[in-house]
């Protein structure tokens, strides 16, 4: 018999993918989502379109007991939709909703083998002022201080799945991701993020054409490839480490050197137009990945520049479907 997977957000970026790989694992897959996946047609042996903060249609999803379940449904966005501060209310409401929907009918079920993709947003801002030297080390969390209600409600349901753990014996794995990209990714529309969004300018720019860059293009991120980020979630998954921890790479770029690196891949002089009112959110930001080396023996592999290559070829024939 082959064993079954749950992903919830299965319709979404990163949900799509882990049930593409479940399926190659040979897993009995059904997905959860308001939607279908937007690129390509879903692999899930079962696709369920409802909306999770719907405790009825949760309990309908989590009719028995799955070998794994992914939890990814989320209100989410990249800058331009999270720290707008327009979104707030929508965001704690859905992703909370739907987390406390999830858990309660996974409990009926008895269905306790769950993962839960927080994010890095839930780290203080007051470690993440220096682009040089910021501090997501996982025991940097408290006192907390999240620079934004999306992070804040990731805090919030961290310590939900914990709770269930604590209380009702739920194995919960949890993540810490840092900027997850790709193709298949959200690559316009308002909730891009920022890779998808300097590889969609650069594709529609002309050579020697200014691009427009949120912020002064000092602050730091470090990006994490979309095989390498379910890679290290599956390792999570099926290992014994109880508390949240990083799934980022370690490879910091200022957002300078990241537009810099994909227009030399889009072989194009790019000037940067600098627009410094855009949502930005912290100043620095990096994964430490110290702990997730120890614990699970695992770090990516491959170079932010490798992905980027990969995204923006994907992007480009995304834009040149769209002409
Ligand atoms: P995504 O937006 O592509 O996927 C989320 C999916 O959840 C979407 O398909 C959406 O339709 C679905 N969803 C939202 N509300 C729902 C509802 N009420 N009922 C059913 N489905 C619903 O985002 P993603 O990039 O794949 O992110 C997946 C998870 O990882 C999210 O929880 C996100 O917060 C977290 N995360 C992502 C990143 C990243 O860089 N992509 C970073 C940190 C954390």
């Amino acid at each position: 018999m082959a064993k079954k997977a749950l992903v919830l957000g299965g319709g979404g970026f990163i949900g799509s993918h882990m049930v593409n790989r479940l399926k190659m694992e040979g897993f009995w897959v059904r997905a959860v989502d308001l939607k279908y996946p937007l690129f390509s047609e879903t692999n899930a042996d079962d696709f369920i379109q409802g909306n999770l903060r719907d405790p009825l249609l949760c309990r309908d999803a989590i009719d028995q007991k799955f070998d794994e379940i992914y939890q990814f449904a989320a209100d989410m966005g990249g800058a331009g939709f999270i720290f707008t501060g327009e979104n707030d209310a929508d965001i704690m409401q859905n992703s909370a909703m739907i987390n406390l929907n999830v858990l309660e009918a996974c409990l009926r079920r008895n269905s306790k083998r769950i993962f839960y993709s927080s994010s890095a947003c839930m780290y203080p801002e007051y470690n993440q002022l220096d682009p040089a030297n910021p501090n997501c080390e996982e025991s940097s969390a408290y006192p907390a201080n999240p620079d934004s209600e999306y992070g804040w409600e990731k805090l919030f349901s961290e310590r939900l799945f914990l709770a269930y753990a604590k209380n009702h014996g739920f194995i919960s794995r949890i993540a810490r991701y840092h900027n997850i990209f790709g193709p298949e990714g959200t690559w316009q529309g308002g909730r891009e993020k920022a890779p998808a969004a300097i590889c969609r300018k650069i594709a529609l720019a002309e050579n020697q054409d200014i691009i427009e860059v949120w912020g002064d293009g000092k602050q730091t991120r470090s990006f994490l490839y979309i095989d390498e980020c379910i890679e290290g979630t599956k390792k999570l998954m099926r290992s014994n480490c109880k508390l949240p921890i990083n799934i980022g790479s370690e490879e910091m770029v200022s957002i300078n050197q990241l537009v810099d690196m994909v227009a030399i891949i889009a072989n194009k002089r790019i000037t940067k137009n600098y627009i410094l009112d855009a949502p930005q959110g912290v100043r620095g930001r990096n994964s430490d990945n110290t702990l997730i080396k120890k614990e699970l023996g695992w770090a990516p592999e491959n170079s932010l520049k490798s992905g980027l290559e990969k995204t923006y070829n994907w992007i480009l024939e995304e834009i040149n479907k769209e002409i």
